[in-house]
């Protein structure tokens, strides 16, 4: 079966075609095809690379601001030249999405119909940044593939079971019958480390208390009982919780009351000032990326020094949270783009729970570790890197609903 899946993120869309014969692995096979869409700053080109099980490579820069004629683009390059992996899109059996808010009525993997698709518009305002990027995608290959079933794998589905204490904000009841709780998101991410964590350590899912840390552009934290989520950061919204690229994570609600009624701003100032120029970004004033913020500090930069040390200190008091809502931890996961490749953020955040007796190996630190446990042989915790394989997990979920 040929499965393409989509993962559509506030700055990229990552897309990648599998070839699944039953049984199906855990750990993630080669893509026969891996294509991405990057949206520039400049926002009337975008840059398409593509890859191919075989070794083949295309870069290319397209120019215009229409997503459909992107994505037409990226789509050929699955069937012309030298990235050509299947003869005819009608090859494509199904095509799975990454939809990150799903609110409380999609809590499993689903086909999508056109009640599922209003359902994600109607969410959009919660996960801005996200949503409304999943929906073009989905109307994208409606328009290149015509009925090929579609399905929408949620990244709040792994949360569901939070339970009411860490759901539930102090707020007036109506509001929580109003469907204002803590969703939590990247759910995939965490589900998919959790489950890898136990099969890297040769041990039962069910017997360990894990904390992943999901740290990319945006950042959350799940804490992880008996394989169910118990605790995350992030919440109604992916703008709560840790510090971000260029999103601010929690900050006192009171700052927003006072930003409307002192500085008059409006909904879209706000949203646009927490999560486009918070973070990182808005510290530093250097960048998101914390390459550049690192490289910034290492030369005596003294706003992207404050912006490190305010992530790491966010990052620390929330293994505190989860650590408390698992009152133990066995495994500590780092992954994403930061998580898997700085090994100056895995060694901060470890730092503040040696004296729990949690040690790496500096060595294995900085080796580029890839699904790699680097805690020292007497370490009190495991600590594990585990590079994220959220496409493939949402081919196995997409096969799983198609088996039912
Ligand atoms: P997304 O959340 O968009 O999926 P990723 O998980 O790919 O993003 O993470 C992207 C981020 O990872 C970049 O913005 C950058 O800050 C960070 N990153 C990548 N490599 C490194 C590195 N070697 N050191 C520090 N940060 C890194």
């Amino acid at each position: 079966m040929k499965i393409l899946i989509l993962n559509a993120g506030s700055s990229s869309q990552k897309s990648c075609l599998y070839d699944m014969t039953s049984p199906i692995p855990n750990l993630a096979p080669q893509p026969l095809w891996e294509g991405k869409i990057n949206w520039t700053e400049n926002q009337n080109q975008a840059e398409i690379t593509v890859k191919t099980a075989t070794g083949a490579k295309l870069q290319e820069t397209i120019a215009g601001d229409s997503r459909q004629v992107q994505f037409t683009h990226l789509l050929s390059t699955l069937t012309n030249g030298e990235t050509k992996v299947i003869d005819d899109l009608a090859a494509i059996d199904v095509v799975g999405h990454r939809v990150v808010h799903g609110g409380q009525d999609y809590q499993e993997a689903v086909i999508i119909t056109e009640k599922v698709k209003q359902a994600i518009a109607h969410l959009c305002n919660l996960a801005p940044a996200h949503n409304p990027a999943a929906l073009s995608g989905i109307e994208a290959i409606e328009n290149s593939l015509g009925n090929i079933p579609q399905i929408a794998v949620f990244d709040t589905g792994f949360h569901r079971t939070l339970p009411e204490a860490a759901a539930i904000y102090p707020i007036p009841y109506n509001l929580v019958e109003a469907g204002i709780r803590r969703y939590g998101f990247h759910g995939i991410s965490h589900q998919y480390c959790a489950k890898r964590a136990a099969e890297i350590l040769g041990q039962d899912l069910q017997s360990l208390r894990i904390i992943t840390c999901h740290l990319g552009n945006g950042c959350s934290l799940a804490a992880i009982k008996n394989g169910c989520s118990i605790d995350t950061t992030m919440g109604f919204t992916p703008l709560d919780g840790l510090m971000m690229g260029s999103r601010s994570g929690s900050i006192d609600p009171g700052i927003l009351i006072y930003l409307l009624q002192k500085y008059n701003y409006s909904s879209q100032k706000l949203d646009n000032v927490l999560n486009k120029s918070s973070g990182l970004k808005g510290i530093s004033g250097v960048s998101s990326d914390l390459r550049a913020v690192i490289a910034a500090k290492d030369q005596g930069n003294q706003r992207a020094q404050l912006a490190w040390d305010i992530y790491v200190h966010r990052l620390r008091a929330g293994i505190g949270t989860m650590l408390a809502s698992l009152q133990g931890l066995d495994v500590l996961v780092f992954t994403a783009g930061v998580g898997e490749n700085s090994p100056a953020i895995r060694q901060a955040a470890c730092e503040a729970w040696g004296f729990l007796g949690l040690k790496i190996d500096s060595a294995k630190n900085h080796q580029k570790p890839i699904d790699i446990d680097i805690a020292t042989s007497d370490s009190t915790v495991r600590v594990l890197v585990i590079e994220t394989q959220e496409d493939w997990a949402i081919a196995q979920q997409c096969w799983k609903l198609l088996q039912q």
